[in-house]
């Protein structure tokens, strides 16, 4: 007898999703992380005393499109949802604007400051809700050799399909100036669509805008405690179905013989089998741990990038206030920090040169205004996300740069919120070789591999593995960012990986 019926590696909120369906349709499940707690880029702890910092992603936003939370009735396992309404703080230092949970709001406010961009804006919507609803739905299952054409078709729905089929092509910073003429309007939307890698000039990366509408259907919401929430109301469900999660155990081996997955050995010696092996890592550990001989040369040829992003989370005695003082809402949102849509331009251009950016956008994030778990009373946790930071610099290293990247992160932050350096009494630094070192992101990609079309739907991680299943090996599953649908809190692999997974090992197949 094995000792589970399924063995994962890694506890990230993908695998732990994988493992949460695939207990709760009775198989015996075994979860090993290296970590000394689960949730890989979704987890939460208290890292100055009395401020509690994410290691990872902190907006949850996609997820909200995803039947994961219901399904494994996560609320029931200790799961409390906070609404983050405004969504979006958008800010060039000058004029303040918000985007509300509310379309109507939205559109109301913007065409007050901005004459004409409120009708933009709500064309903007009605032209790709749609076309947003439609990649959703394309997240929710394993993708087939014809999502892109199917993503192509539902641009059209009910529209001038001749006009809005050639935008999905486009790079997103073009669609963006189609829409909107005034550049307050435009660059803080461009910035959000850059945050899943490709600049604003890629061709083909106009989706990233155009899902936009997706956050005034599903809004964006912050698990109470901290993004961690989500991945330990996942551990506790896996638990209360009879699985066990084990932290501190890193998966060295993965056990194959005769083409079939038997368990794997921890970097301890202990070995554990199982029916079926799930890896929730990046492909490349995935791979680093398969025997060489099953290895093909398209795992080792995925395109993982040079980092992107880098993030300060600073622990401050005060709130942060901005120069236009709009606290509260201004601390709520997602704060899109951005200048013009030159700021943008030029960190990427320094971050092609292989230089840390000097005058970074920012997101900031300032949750402690709608979770007081997060800050002692009076105080802020302020998380600053920052691109572009390349993983391999063209001089020094992360060891010798990481203080002016942090010093520059700062200063850019007192363009909007100045004094805030003042009120800082603790923080943590994470740079691409943090993250790699830290949360086994390769080369400091929060996504695992790059967000380009080449590696989407049926080509992520690559064609042979796109299925959820390890080419040529019996019973070894995938899942996580380096699958389909990609990086994001989103669980959507981990649904999507179980269906497959669960299909396979049980009589009563997934229901
Ligand atoms: C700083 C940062 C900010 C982000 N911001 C956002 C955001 O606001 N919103 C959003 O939607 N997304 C955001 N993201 C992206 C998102 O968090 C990630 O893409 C996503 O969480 C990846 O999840 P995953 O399930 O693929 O696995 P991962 O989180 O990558 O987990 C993999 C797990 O495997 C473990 N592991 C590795 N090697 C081994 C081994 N040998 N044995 C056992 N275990 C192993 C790791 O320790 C880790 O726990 C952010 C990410 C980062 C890092």
């Amino acid at each position: 007898m094995p000792d589970f019926d399924v063995i994962v590696m890694g506890a990230g909120h993908n695998a732990l999703v994988t493992a949460a369906y695939a207990a709760k349709a009775g198989l015996k499940v075994g979860v090993f992380e290296r970590r000394h707690i689960v949730g890989g880029a979704v987890s939460t702890e208290e890292l100055v005393p009395g401020y509690r910092f994410d290691y990872g992603g902190s907006a949850h936003i996609l997820i909200r499109m995803t039947p994961v939370v219901r399904e494994l009735e996560l609320t029931r396992h200790g799961l409390h949802y906070l609404e983050v309404d405004p969504m979006f703080h958008a800010y060039d230092g000058e004029t303040p604007w918000f985007i509300h949970r509310d379309a109507a709001r939205t559109a109301r406010e913007l065409e007050a400051l901005f004459p004409g961009q409120g009708e933009a804006y709500t064309r903007f919507l009605d032209d790709w809700t749609p076309f947003a609803r439609s990649v959703a739905d394309l997240f929710n299952s394993a993708p087939g050799p014809l999502d892109m054409g199917k993503m192509m078709v539902s641009s059209g729905k009910g529209r001038d399909w001749m006009e809005q089929l050639p935008r999905i092509l486009k790079p997103y910073g073009e669609v963006a100036k189609e829409y909107f003429t005034d550049e307050r309007v435009r660059a803080p939307l461009t910035w959000m669509a850059a945050q899943s890698g490709p600049p604003p000039t890629d061709p083909l990366s106009a989706p990233f805008l155009l899902w936009h509408p997706l956050y005034h259907e599903g809004g964006v919401a912050r698990p109470k405690g901290g993004s961690g929430g989500l991945t330990q109301a996942l551990k506790r469900a896996i638990e209360a179905d009879g699985g066990e999660v084990f932290v501190n155990a890193p998966v060295k081996d993965i056990l194959v013989k005769d083409g079939k997955a038997q368990g794997i050995r921890l970097e301890n010696g202990d070995t554990y089998t199982a029916r079926a092996v799930v890896s929730g890592t990046h492909i490349l550990t995935t791979a680093g741990a398969m025997p060489d001989e099953f290895v093909p040369e398209s795992a080792k040829n995925v395109r993982v990038g040079n980092g992107f992003g880098m993030v300060l989370r600073l622990a401050l005695s005060e709130q942060v206030k901005y120069r236009h003082h709009t606290e509260p809402d201004s601390r709520v949102g997602l704060g899109l920090l951005i200048k013009n849509e030159q700021q943008l331009m030029t960190g990427y251009g320094q971050y092609l040169a292989g230089e840390p950016t000097k005058d970074p956008p920012l997101i900031a994030m300032s949750f402690s205004a709608v979770d007081d778990s997060l800050a002692p009373p009076g105080g802020e946790a302020l998380w600053l996300w920052a691109q572009y930071y390349p993983y391999e610099l063209s001089s020094g290293s992360w060891e010798t740069r990481t203080a002016e990247a942090r010093e520059n992160i700062l200063n850019a932050f007192e363009h909007y919120a100045p004094g805030t350096r003042d009120t800082i009494v603790g923080e943590l630094v994470q740079t691409p070789q943090w993250l790699e070192t830290n949360l086994g992101l390769h080369r400091g990609n929060v996504m695992h591999l790059e967000m380009s079309f080449d590696q989407m739907f049926s080509f992520r991680p690559w064609m042979r593995a796109s299925q959820y299943k390890w080419p040529g090996v019996k019973g070894m599953y995938l899942t996580g960012a380096s699958t389909h649908p990609g990086g994001g809190i989103m669980g959507a692999s981990g649904r999507n990986a179980a269906q497959v997974l669960v299909k396979d090992l049980t009589r009563r197949g997934w229901k």
